[in-house]
């Protein structure tokens, strides 16, 4: 099922999310959220951005040029940012239209938790690492928008489209 994107400035989008309890209900709202994702079209999409406090989000880094690997990540934990960074343009569903520039770690070690209740992790590289950052902010209420100067801020939000 397609489920509505929320778009900045809804607060849902800022507030902090909560930890996620494994259910049928969190597995259907994953495929949803999987579903939704690539018919917005995207490559990352967490559940704040369709209105559910709970930190969970899907990804499919590769997507549409690769294999498709849609990702379920529960209670997503950061064990490890590499020391390097790179700045690189980001979109996000929640703020159409403008691309911002926006500073990540250019490798990232997560665990996290599978819909039947497997405890992962790995190492992500390259597009994953930024996409797996940008969904992992989104837990935790942060935009790409805060992770921006001032006048950047104000320039990507004259771009926002309605
Ligand atoms: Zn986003």
């Amino acid at each position: 099922m397609i489920l509505s994107i929320l778009r900045w400035p809804d607060p849902v989008l800022t507030a902090p999310c909560a930890p996620a309890t494994l259910s049928d209900d969190l597995a259907r709202l994953a495929a949803d959220m999987l579903d939704t994702m690539y018919a917005a079209p995207g490559r990352g999409l967490a559940a704040p951005q369709v209105g559910r406090l709970l930190r969970l989000f899907v990804m499919d880094a590769g997507w549409p040029d690769g294999r498709p690997d849609p990702r379920v990540l529960v209670n997503p934990r950061i064990l490890w940012r590499g020391p390097l960074r790179a700045t690189g343009p980001e979109g996000c569903l929640s703020i159409p239209g403008p691309t911002v520039l926006v500073e990540r770690a250019t490798e990232l070690r997560l665990g996290w938790t599978t819909l039947d209740g497997r405890a992962e992790q790995e190492t992500f590289t390259g597009f994953a690492a930024i996409c797996a950052q940008h969904e992992y902010d989104h837990l935790d209420g942060i935009l790409t928008l805060d992770r921006l100067s001032p006048e950047a801020r104000a320039a990507a939000l004259a771009q926002v489209t309605a």
